[in-house]
């Protein structure tokens, strides 16, 4: 079984509200801040927008991420104002396409300026990579495919220029691209993350009240680590793929 047995997951959870959000933000004001998306840019939106209708969990479906995607699909170009345009007339021609309010919620800072949209989009590509490799799990076609969207995502329209920058680099470093099947790519995010979180730990971005820490805390997942302290990436799978599957997805709109 790919479920941890007799492990309770408790206070880390994974919230509907925090996967919206950040789709929302991305699609709706990242990437309309960008005045011409053509060439290399265009592919990347549309490798973007093909795993999120093929992959996000919308809750009352993905009717209007496919259609976005079928009308991005057939142009060259786009202006990011264009795109602004189709995405709030699809939306609402498919009205209702979000499930509650533009909060945060697992991804909520104890101040305005900490977490939320950089911790949504980490935790919508960590649930895409999960999702992507349980539903393909015998054909290995397209290993990298979502790591490969989020890799253009971020090199071409995340609005922290720094992070795109360090995360192209580690992306090239740590051979995203060699990865030759899905769950590698799953714990390569994993571990890319973590090397992220040692960066920042202490940094003024971090919130006091949630610390970068090497994740997942051994208190989540004792059988995580190996006595001596490295890693068991197999157990370290199996929370991640627990973790971010969509059936462990929170409707709540609180902790
Ligand atoms: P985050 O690091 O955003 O994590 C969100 C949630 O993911 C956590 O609450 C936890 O539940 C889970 N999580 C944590 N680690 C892992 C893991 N290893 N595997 C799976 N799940 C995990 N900020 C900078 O200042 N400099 C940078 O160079 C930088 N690069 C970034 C690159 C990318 C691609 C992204 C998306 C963000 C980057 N950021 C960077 C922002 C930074 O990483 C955090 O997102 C931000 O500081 C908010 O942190 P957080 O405490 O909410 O947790």
């Amino acid at each position: 079984t790919e479920q941890l047995e007799n492990t309770e997951i408790s206070g880390d959870y994974l919230y509907q509200l925090d996967l919206e959000n950040a789709l929302k933000y991305s699609i709706s004001h990242e990437i309309p801040l960008h005045k011409m998306i053509k060439d290399k840019k265009m592919d990347a939106l549309k490798k973007y927008l093909n795993v999120l209708a093929e992959y996000f969990p919308l809750r009352y479906g993905n009717i209007f991420l496919e259609t976005t995607r079928d009308i991005i699909k057939k142009r060259n170009n786009i202006s990011g104002e264009e795109f602004s345009q189709i995405i709030k007339s699809v939306e609402e021609e498919m009205s209702p396409v979000y499930s509650g309010p533009s909060k945060w919620i697992g991804c909520k800072g104890s101040k305005e300026r900490y977490r939320g949209y950089p911790c949504g989009l980490w935790t919508m590509f960590h649930m895409l990579t999960v999702n992507f490799a349980i539903l393909n799990k015998n054909a290995e076609h397209e290993p990298r495919k979502i790591l490969e969207a989020m890799h253009g995502y971020i090199e071409n329209f995340f609005g922290c220029a720094d992070c795109a920058q360090h995360f192209v680099q580690m992306a090239a470093k740590n051979k995203m691209f060699d990865i030759s099947n899905a769950n590698d790519s799953i714990l390569w995010l994993w571990s890319a993350h973590n090397e992220v979180n040692t960066r920042l730990s202490g940094d003024d971005t971090e919130d006091p009240k949630h610390k970068k820490i090497q994740y997942p805390a051994a208190e989540h997942c004792p059988n995580c680590r190996y006595e001596n302290g490295t890693w068991n990436e197999e157990n370290v799978l199996v929370y991640l793929k627990t973790k971010y599957n969509y059936t462990g997805i929170n409707y709540h709109d609180s902790v």
